[in-house]
C-alpha cells in the first residue's frame, strides 16, 4: 500500500549531486556498488494526469474544511529537478532501467499478477513480496490457504506490504493474527507499513487511517506471539523515533525501511531521523528503501541522500544500501565490509 499516492506533487526543491557520477569519475570501467531497494510497488500505470513531484517538501500547509483542502498538503513550489512520470506505457521499462543503471535489486511488492509483471521485465533484480490485503477496500483479505501457496511454491519471499493502518487497525489485531502465524512457520519475513501519511491524511484523504495505529510498540504483542518472527518496519515508524527506538532494544528480529519518509518530508527532518537510528546503535538494523510508485528517478534521488549524509562512514552508508538488507533477507554474503 502506498504511504504516498499519486497525487502528490510539486512540493519543494533540493538539489544532490548524483552519486553515480561520482562512481564513473572513479573507475570508468566500474558497475555501481550493489543497492537492495526494500521497499517498490508492482505498478504499471500511465498515471493520468499526476503532475512532476518536487521532493522532501519544505513544509505542509495548513487547511481549512471550507475550502478544497490538498490530499497531502505539501507546499506548493517549483524545484529543480522535478521528478516526472513516465509516459504511458514506458514505467517499468524505466524502472528497471534505473535499477540496471543503479545496480539495485529490489523486493517489490503487489498482488501476485501484477508482481509477475515485473519478475518478467527483470527477473534476476526482484525479489517478489505479497500480502494478504485483496483490492484497496478496507478488510478484504486474502484466502490463507491461497498465501501458503504463494510462499511455498510461488516464489514470494517476504509478506507485505501490510498497511492496516490505513484501516485503523493495529498489526496486533487478533483478526490478521492467522497470517502472521503463516508467516513465522514459513520463516517469511513480514514488512508492516508503520508511520508516514503525510499531512492530512485521516481527515482529507483516507477517513480510516490513524497516526496512532503507526506506533512501533503495537507491534510488541505481536512479536510476543510470535518470536520468531521477522519484521520490517516500513517508513521506520516516522515520526515516533522514540517509540521506534524502544521497539528495536526490546526485540533484536525488527528492522526498519526508510522508504517514502526519506523523499517525503522536509530533508534536515530526514537526516535527523536516520542520524538517530544510526546514533542509538542500530545502523545494523536501518535498510534503504524508496517506496517506488510513480517516478521513476526517485530511486536516484533517494540513493543520493544517503550517499550524501555526511554524519555516516562509508561503511555505515554500504550497510544501510546494501549489507542490512542483504542480512534480513538471508540473501548472500555481506559485500563491502
Ligand atoms: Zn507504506
Amino acid at each position: 500500500m502506498l504511504s504516498v499516492s499519486a497525487g502528490r506533487f510539486l512540493c519543494c526543491a533540493v538539489l544532490l549531486a548524483p552519486w553515480p557520477a561520482v562512481a564513473r569519475a572513479q573507475n570508468a570501467e566500474a558497475k555501481a556498488p550493489p543497492v537492495i531497494d526494500v521497499h517498490v510497488h508492482a505498478m504499471d500505470g500511465a498515471f493520468p494526469g499526476v503532475a512532476p513531484m518536487c521532493p522532501n517538501t519544505p513544509k505542509f500547509t495548513a487547511s481549512d474544511p471550507r475550502g478544497k483542502e490538498e490530499p497531502f498538503g505539501c507546499v506548493k513550489e517549483e524545484c529543480t529537478p522535478a521528478l516526472y512520470p513516465s509516459a504511458p506505457g514506458e514505467y517499468i521499462k524505466d524502472v528497471v532501467a534505473e535499477m540496471e543503471r543503479l545496480n539495485v535489486t529490489a523486493v517489490v511488492f503487489g498482488d501476485p499478477k501484477s508482481v509477475q509483471k515485473w519478475k518478467d521485465a527483470a527477473p534476476s533484480r526482484v525479489i517478489p513480496g505479497t500480502s494478504f490485503s485483496n483490492g484497496m477496500a478496507a478488510g478484504q483479505r486474502v484466502d490463507l490457504e491461497e498465501l501458503r501457496r504463494d510462499f511455498t511454491g510461488g516464489g514470494f519471499k517476504v509478506m507485505g506490504e501490510i498497511a492496516l493502518q490505513y484501516e485503523g487497525i493495529s498489526p496486533s489485531d487478533p483478526s490478521v493474527d492467522a497470517y502472521f502465524a503463516l508467516a513465522e512457520e514459513l520463516d517469511v519475513p513480514v514488512a508492516i507499513h508503520m508511520g508516514t501519511g503525510g499531512s492530512g491524511r485521516a481527515n482529507v484523504a483516507m477517513p480510516k487511517f490513524r497516526g496512532s495505529m503507526g506506533n512501533p510498540l503495537l507491534l510488541e504483542d505481536l512479536l510476543s506471539r510470535h518470536p520468531k518472527l521477522r519484521v520490517q518496519v516500513m517508513h521506520a515508524g516516522y515520526p515516533m523515533i522514540d517509540n521506534m527506538l524502544t521497539l528495536l532494544q526490546a526485540s533484536s528480529h525488527v528492522y526498519v525501511d526508510v522508504a517514502g519518509l526519506i523523499w517525503s518530508y522536509p530533508i534536515k527532518e530526514v537526516n535527523r531521523y536516520i542520524e538517530r537510528l544510526v546514533d542509538a546503535g542500530f545502523e545494523d538494523r536501518v535498510m534503504f528503501g524508496t517506496d517506488q510508485l510513480v517516478w521513476p528517478k526517485l530511486m536516484t534521488y533517494s540513493i543520493s541522500i544517503i550517499q550524501n549524509a555526511d554524519y555516516l562512514t562509508p561503511q555505515q552508508k554500504r550497510d544501510i544500501l546494501y549489507n542490512n538488507a542483504a542480512r534480513f533477507l538471508r540473501l548472500q554474503t555481506p559485500q563491502g565490509r
